[in-house]
């Protein structure tokens, strides 16, 4: 696996990659990878002929009180991990290389940005759709991989790719999961083992209420149940609980599909995120 940090070789080795009409896939990540990401680069050697891993922890798309700094660096790790799962290419710019001095033009995402991650996170999304855009532009991949785990960032990637004319495919991969229904992901390296061991009462909240929206019951007393239901699992605080389209992301006062309940909570200093299929 070539491991490169500079746009004109990387230019040349997607040139190379794609000799004789193969195909690329891109999956972007922040590193830090456990296996909801290599299942990311499963589905992608799945998809195309090469699976093109880039590594870039994105200053734009953390808030001046978020953990950018403190964010788990491990590139060593990853490199391992990607070359046992057969990536063609590890794309790991630095943020000199990604914003050179001058850097002055960024994408605002509008109404998909707006709610969930986006309130409570101003201008998350704007870094988000801009270095995603250009690492489209960087590897011109013929596909993209995102997490489902990320839903309301897929909707905004898919709907990017089209405002914009992006000629790639946007596939999303389903949440993986440990054991005991905890979507993976690399903030769980922050919770103590204690708030590890709570942490499973926020999947098992929302698998009650999809399950009692499907059923029937009153979708605003349900999202006000499964509120007081991470909270009473050891939570600090819940930032939303929430039914949404899950293409259009509105708000849903009522059950109709397709619909998925969206939530993030906080535990110590650690906030997660997860979401699920309703019906
Ligand atoms: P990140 O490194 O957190 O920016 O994530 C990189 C990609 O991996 C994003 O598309 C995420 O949605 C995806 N991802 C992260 N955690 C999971 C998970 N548990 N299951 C599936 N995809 C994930």
């Amino acid at each position: 696996m070539q491991i490169i940090r500079d746009i004109a070789m990387l230019h040349r080795a997607v040139t190379a990659l794609k000799q004789g009409g193969k195909s690329v896939a891109l999956v972007p990540t922040m590193g830090s990878l456990h296996d909801g990401h290599l299942s990311l680069v499963r589905m992608a050697k799945r998809v195309a002929d090469h699976a093109v891993v880039s590594i870039f922890v994105n200053p734009t798309q953390f808030g001046p009180n978020e953990d950018f700094e403190a964010y788990p660096r491990d590139e060593a790790r990853d490199a391992a991990l990607l070359v046992e799962e057969g990536a063609s290419l590890l794309w790991a710019p630095d943020v000199a290389t990604m914003y050179p001095g001058g850097h002055n033009t960024h994408i605002e995402v509008a109404e998909l940005g707006a709610d969930y991650c986006g309130a409570a996170r101003p201008g998350h999304f704007d870094g988000v759709a801009t270095v995603v855009a250009k690492l489209f532009n960087q590897v011109r991949p013929d596909v993209a991989i995102f997490g489902e785990k990320d839903w309301q960032q897929l909707a905004i990637i898919r709907r990017m790719a089209r405002d914009l004319d992006f000629a790639i495919d946007i596939l999303g991969a389903p949440i993986a999961r440990d054991s005991d229904g905890l979507a993976m992901s690399s903030r769980n390296a922050y919770l103590s083992d204690a708030q590890r061991a709570a942490a499973p009462a926020f999947p098992a909240a929302l698998n009650a209420a999809a399950q009692a929206i499907a059923g029937g019951a009153d979708v605003t007393e349900t999202l006000v149940r499964a509120e007081a239901a991470i909270v009473a699992g050891g939570f600090d605080s819940v930032d939303y609980v929430a039914l949404a389209d899950a293409d259009s992301l509105e708000r849903l006062r009522a059950f109709r599909a397709p619909a998925r309940l969206l939530a993030a909570a906080r535990i110590g200093k650690t906030r997660l995120i997860d979401n699920l299929a309703v019906g």
